[in-house]
């Protein structure tokens, strides 16, 4: 069984977790991370699985935008370094069109999974604290300190002192919230100090004072604050990150402070595994670091992003490398296969894996999908009618869905090409001249070509194969054969599927170069 299914008919089967209320958060804190994506399609597969099972159930997703900003990203200008500490969604936006930071960060989050087919209903924490909704729990924490910090000590271990409070406020004279402590409660107002060296990514100004820690003026501290989320929302689901949920972590404390102090079940959760890519164009060369998700989603057709997040079991790590050479071939190759398994054998995982990958209506009946490794060759080819191409290639012409397929598919080879791909994928242009030397055992494979050319070919594979056959029926080294023909016709040594380009080339200049080459 797929194993969000396994997962909901355990939720389903326990009676409990109603209202089913599926929930997940984030702190926009900066361009956001494509492994956040792992959690976004997560929560929307549990929602909509609950929702094909014709259970009510709410989806939400919140940005925790109270949250100070602690760490200062490096594509943002200099003039923002005055505003660490402040709480984000006071920090004003680094490009225009939006209120602040965090709706900056966030709202380009939520153009990324829109784009995946996900629209929960979004929560600014901001918000609800200015709202007063978060008040009552508040006043709760503040009331019950002695014994969250209990748990804190049992649970994780951390030692906090007898005047410690789980709020910050933020500071009326700074602006701050990441500098400030709370000390004293008397069940209306809190006692703080804006300290110059709690932190050390922002310097607090010192001040001292008294404040109502409610309506927004105070936040409550991030392992307090979210179950504070659940109790307050009423959510029922909530999984987390691996980072989240070791033994003793925040996960743990989390969920002690909900059912102990709060007096409210912890949410159904489960842990989900890493989503890492390798990083953007030149900055980031081989580490896992640095791609955002609109990076990613921009260079992918959504439901493929989607079937690559939502095919492996939650508890499997996604390191996903589109530099490396095949790696985005192949996933469009898989979707196909998957596609078919899907229209001939519905009751397979691997066709429920397909379903649950579509954003829009599925086609009651297959429709022809141009492999995309195809698609990369032939618009690379100035003399092909790629259209033409696939109508011979499907024997038929291609109907409307088919057309706007192959549209889309072309658009992303493009994108491939152009970010992606490597050199040798590249197909270079026949030149008018060309002077190279080759070796005497090049020149005898380009003479062996020439008759092969000659024969009629269906398929490029087939041809493929047979100029890698000649070469080692003769003896001679692949790699220095297939070089031979590129250098021989555009200069360059490496070129992508020789038969694909080959084919596509007037017969008599290829006669003519291989024939001078080859003297
Ligand atoms: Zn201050």
């Amino acid at each position: 069984m797929f194993w969000a299914d396994q997962v909901i008919s355990e939720i389903i089967k326990s009676g409990k977790y109603k209202p089913y209320h599926v929930d997940d958060m984030k702190t926009p804190s900066g361009r956001i991370h494509v492994g956040a994506l792992r959690g976004v399609v997560v929560h929307g597969l549990l929602a909509q699985v609950l929702k094909e099972k014709e259970k009510k159930v709410k989806f939400t997703w919140v940005f925790n935008d109270m949250d100070p900003m602690d760490g200062f990203p490096h594509y943002l200008q200099a003039k923002f370094k005055k505003y660490m500490g402040w709480p984000l969604f006071k920090i004003p936006s680094p490009q225009p069109g939006y209120d602040s930071m965090a709706q900056c960060y966030a709202q380009q989050f939520i153009e990324v999974f829109e784009k995946l087919g996900f629209q929960p209903e979004i929560i600014w924490s901001s918000q609800w604290y200015q709202q007063g909704k978060f008040n009552e729990v508040i006043k709760e924490a503040l009331d019950k300190k002695d014994q969250i910090r209990q748990l804190y000590k049992k649970v994780a271990g951390y030692n906090k002192s007898k005047n410690w409070y789980p709020l910050q406020v933020i500071c009326p004279q700074c602006g701050k919230v990441g500098t400030t402590i709370v000390y004293d409660w008397d069940g209306k107002k809190v006692k703080f100090h804006c300290k110059p060296d709690l932190v050390s990514w922002a310097q607090g100004c010192d001040y001292k004072g008294e404040i109502s820690p409610f309506d927004g003026q105070g936040k409550l501290m991030w392992k307090v604050d979210w179950p504070a989320h659940w109790k307050t929302m009423g959510v029922t689901v909530e999984w987390a990150g691996k980072d989240h949920m070791s033994e003793g972590g925040s996960y743990d404390l989390s969920s002690a402070i909900c059912e102990k102090v709060f007096d409210y079940p912890k949410p159904y959760a489960r842990l989900y595994e890493w989503f890492l890519a390798r990083g953007g164009s030149k900055m980031s060369s081989s580490k896992c670091v640095g791609v955002s998700a609109q990076e990613i989603s921009d260079t992918l057709p959504p439901e493929i992003l989607r079937f690559l997040l939502v095919r492996p079991h939650h508890k499997k790590a996604i390191i996903f490398d589109p530099f490396q050479n095949e790696t985005i071939l192949d996933l469009f190759d898989e979707y196909d296969r998957f596609s078919q398994i899907y229209y001939t054998d519905p009751k397979n995982d691997f066709a429920r894996v397909w379903q649950l990958s579509q954003i829009e209506e599925i086609p009651p009946q297959p429709i022809f999908l141009p492999r995309f490794r195809d698609v990369v060759n032939y618009v690379q080819l100035p003399s092909v009618d790629v259209e033409q191409k696939f109508i011979q290639i499907k024997g038929s012409s291609l109907n409307a869905a088919e057309k706007k397929e192959l549209q889309k598919r072309i658009k992303y080879a493009r994108i491939w090409l152009r970010t992606y791909a490597p050199e040798k994928s590249k197909i270079g242009q026949v030149r008018d001249e060309i002077k190279v030397e080759l070796s005497a055992e090049q020149k005898k494979y380009l003479s062996l070509v020439l008759p092969l050319l000659e024969k009629k070919w269906s398929q490029p594979e087939e041809l493929q194969q047979a100029l890698f056959d000649l070469a080692k029926g003769n003896n001679l080294n692949p790699r220095d054969c297939f070089q031979a023909i590129y250098l021989t016709l555009t200069g360059e040594k490496h070129g992508p599927k020789a038969a694909w380009f080959l084919l596509e080339q007037d017969k008599k200049l290829l006669n003519k170069r291989f024939k001078e080459a080859s003297k």
